[in-house]
C-alpha cells in the first residue's frame, strides 16, 4: 500500500497573485494539488491548514542570473563608479584569488539572502576556476541541497585571458578540453531531469568574447547531446557591441547565432542593446532574457526592451545579477526596481505590477526551461512565497499585491520549497545568520587582503 502524502491548505490568503487560487492552495508532498477559488473550500478534507489571512501569496520567485561569489566584493572602493569593462578588469584581479572556503560562504550567504526575499529557485553563473577553485560547482550543489533550495547552477568558463587579448587574468582561464571534460562530468553527476528537479546544470561561457569560437560551438553541441541549457552574458553595453564588431566583424547577436546558440535552449543575461530586427529574431528563436535592472542601473549599462522582447515571443525573466554590481541578492526588491526602471520606457498602463510579478515567476521559469515552477495551479511544485504587510512601509496600503512592489517588500514571512517550509517567521530554517555573516565578512576581508 502506498502512503498518501499529508495535505496542507494554505487557507484564504489576504491576496494572491493568481485569482484562481484566491482561496489558497492545497499542498500534498512536493506539489500543489488544488487551487481553491475565492471564499471556497478544498474539494477533499485536508490534514492541516495554515491561516494565510495576513499574507500575500505568490508562487516562489525564480532568479535567473547571479554570481554568488561576488557577495565577497560588494561596494568595493576601487570598483565604484565605473562602467562594465573597467569595473570587470578592476575586480578580476581580486576574484583571481578566490578559494573554496570563500566560495562556500559566498554561495551560502547569497542563497540564504535570496531565499529570505521569497526566492525558491536560485541560479548562479560561476566562471572563475583558478587552481584553488576547481570544484566550485560541486560545492554549490552541496550547499543548495543542504539549504533545501532549488538551484539552476551553470558551469561557466573563460578560455581567453590577457595574454590573448581577453579581459581576465591568465590565472583564471582554463584550456578548452579541461572545460568540456569538467562540464560533462558535472552534467552526468548532478543534472536532474523532469518535474521537481532540485538541481539542474547548464553550460555557460562567461561571455562569447571570453572563450574561443570553438568552445562556444562545442558547448552548444554538448548541451544538445545532454539536453541541458545554455547561458551567457550578451548585449549588456555599447562597449561590448563595438568590441564584438572589432573582433569578429559582426554584432553580438550575429556572433551568437554564428556559434549555434540562437535557440530556445539559451537564456541570456541582460540583453539590452538589441535593434528591432534582433528583438524579432530572439522572439522567433524563443531565446530567454534574464533582465537585471539594478545591475544595469549601477553600471549605467542601459535598459532592456522587456515588453517588446516578450511580445516578440522571447521569455523574459528577472535576476539580481552579481552582488558586486547590484549589490544585493534580494529578488523582491528587484521586482520594484524592474517596475520603476520599466516605467522610464513604457507607460504605467503597459508596465504593470502584474507584468513584473509574471517576469519574476513564470517568465523566469521559462528562461530556465521549466514549466513545473512559477505558478500556483495544480501539478506545479509547491514553491511558495508569503509576505506579510505589517511593516511601517505598507501601512495604509489598499491593494496588497501592488503594495509588494510599490511600498517595497524585501523580506518574505514564509517560504516553501518543494512542500517544505524553508523560511518561517521571516527567518531561514536551521541557519545561524549571525555566525554566517561573521564568517562571510571575514572571508571577504581575506579575499581583499590577498590582492
Ligand atoms: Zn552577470
Amino acid at each position: 500500500m502506498t502512503e498518501t502524502a499529508q495535505t496542507l491548505w494554505i487557507r484564504h490568503p489576504l491576496a494572491c497573485a493568481d485569482e484562481r487560487a484566491a482561496g489558497g492552495v492545497v499542498v500534498a508532498g512536493s506539489r500543489i494539488v488544488e487551487a481553491v477559488p475565492a471564499g471556497g473550500q478544498p474539494s477533499q478534507p485536508v490534514d492541516a491548514t495554515f491561516d494565510a489571512s495576513r499574507h500575500v501569496l505568490l508562487p516562489g520567485l525564480v532568479n535567473t542570473h547571479h554570481h554568488f561569489y561576488q557577495t565577497l566584493t560588494r561596494a568595493y572602493s576601487p570598483a565604484l563608479n565605473k562602467e562594465l569593462f573597467p569595473w570587470l578588469t578592476t575586480l578580476y584581479d581580486v576574484w583571481a584569488n578566490l578559494d573554496e572556503s570563500q566560495l562556500a560562504l559566498a554561495s551560502e550567504l547569497a542563497m540564504v539572502e535570496l531565499l529570505m526575499s521569497g526566492c525558491t529557485t536560485v541560479a548562479d553563473h560561476h566562471y572563475v576556476f583558478s587552481g584553488a577553485l576547481l570544484n566550485a560547482i560541486d560545492q554549490q550543489v552541496e550547499t543548495a541541497r543542504r539549504l533545501g533550495v532549488r538551484a539552476a547552477l551553470t558551469r561557466g568558463s573563460m578560455s581567453v585571458g590577457r595574454d590573448d587579448g581577453g579581459l581576465p587574468p591568465q590565472s583564471v582561464v582554463q584550456d578548452e578540453q579541461t572545460i568540456i571534460d569538467d562540464s560533462q562530468r558535472l552534467i552526468e553527476r548532478y543534472h536532474e531531469r523532469g518535474d521537481g528537479a532540485m538541481v539542474t546544470l547548464a553550460l555557460a561561457p562567461c561571455s562569447p568574447f571570453s572563450v574561443s569560437r570553438e568552445l562556444m560551438g562545442e558547448s552548444a553541441r554538448l548541451a544538445e547531446t545532454h539536453d541541458v541549457r545554455l547561458h551567457t552574458h550578451l548585449a549588456e553595453t555599447e562597449d561590448e557591441t563595438g568590441y564584438c564588431q572589432r573582433l569578429f566583424g559582426m554584432r553580438p547577436l550575429d556572433y551568437l547565432e554564428d556559434c549555434g546558440w540562437l535557440s530556445n535552449r539559451t537564456w541570456l543575461a541582460h540583453g539590452i542593446h538589441f535593434n528591432d530586427d534582433e528583438v524579432q529574431r530572439l522572439g522567433r528563436a524563443g531565446t530567454g532574457i534574464a533582465h537585471c535592472p539594478s545591475s544595469n542601473m549601477v553600471l549605467g549599462s542601459g535598459m532592456c526592451r522587456t515588453l517588446e522582447l516578450e511580445a516578440a515571443g522571447a521569455p523574459v525573466g528577472l535576476a539580481v545579477d552579481g552582488s558586486a554590481s547590484n549589490d544585493h541578492s534580494n529578488l523582491a526588491e528587484e521586482m520594484r526596481q524592474a517596475m520603476l526602471l520599466g516605467r522610464l520606457r513604457y507607460s504605467p498602463g503597459e508596465l504593470t505590477h502584474e507584468a513584473v510579478i509574471r517576469w519574476a515567476t513564470r517568465g523566469s521559469a521559462r528562461c530556465l526551461g521549466r514549466d513545473d515552477i512559477g505558478g500556483l495551479e495544480p501539478g506545479q511544485q509547491a514553491d511558495l512565497a508569503l509576505f506579510r504587510l505589517d511593516e511601517l512601509r505598507f501601512s495604509g496600503a489598499e491593494n496588497p499585491l501592488a503594495a509588494l512592489l510599490l511600498c517595497g517588500a524585501h523580506r518574505a514571512d514564509r517560504v516553501m520549497v518543494a512542500g517544505r517550509w524553508r523560511v518561517i517567521d521571516a527567518l531561514p530554517c536551521d541557519i545561524d545568520l549571525e555566525a554566517l555573516m561573521a564568517k562571510h565578512d571575514e572571508a571577504a576581508r581575506r579575499l581583499r587582503a590577498a590582492l
